[in-house]
C-alpha cells in the first residue's frame, strides 16, 4: 500500500492532494485490505474524526468514512436505505439511521 495518500490530522485532509480524507486514491489503497478489517479500521477512524471535526454532520462523516466500504447492493437492515447499513463492528451511534435511533430509544427508556 502506498503511504503517500495518508491522513493529516486534525484537519482530516489528504497529505498529497489536500482533499477530505480518505480521497479516492486513499480509498483504493485501503480497499486492498480484508473487508471486515477495513470496516473496523474506518469505524475507529470515523469515531476519532467525529471528535476532532466537531460539528460535522454524522451523515456526511458516514458517507466519507464508511459508505464506500459497503457492498454495492447492501441495504440497511432496519430502514432499507442504501446509503448506510447497520454493520457488525460499527458502533450504532456512528450510523445515521433514524430507524436505529428509535430501536435504541425503545430498548433503553432511560435514553
Ligand atoms: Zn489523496
Ligand atoms: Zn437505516
Amino acid at each position: 500500500m502506498s503511504a503517500a495518500h495518508r491522513v493529516v490530522r486534525p484537519s482530516w485532509t489528504c497529505a498529497v492532494d489536500g482533499l477530505p480524507w480518505p480521497c479516492v486514491e486513499a480509498q483504493q489503497a485501503l480497499s486492498s485490505s480484508d473487508p471486515a478489517a477495513l470496516l473496523q479500521t474506518m469505524a475507529k477512524l470515523m469515531a476519532i474524526a467525529q471528535r476532532e471535526l466537531d460539528g460535522t454532520d454524522l451523515a456526511t462523516l458516514y458517507r466519507r468514512f464508511l459508505a464506500w466500504t459497503l457492498e454495492p447492493d447492501q441495504r440497511c437492515a432496519i430502514c432499507g436505505s442504501r446509503r448506510h447499513a447497520v454493520t457488525p463492528g460499527v458502533p450504532p451511534r456512528l450510523v445515521p439511521c433514524n430507524g436505529l435511533r428509535q430501536v435504541i430509544a425503545a430498548a433503553d427508556p432511560s435514553g
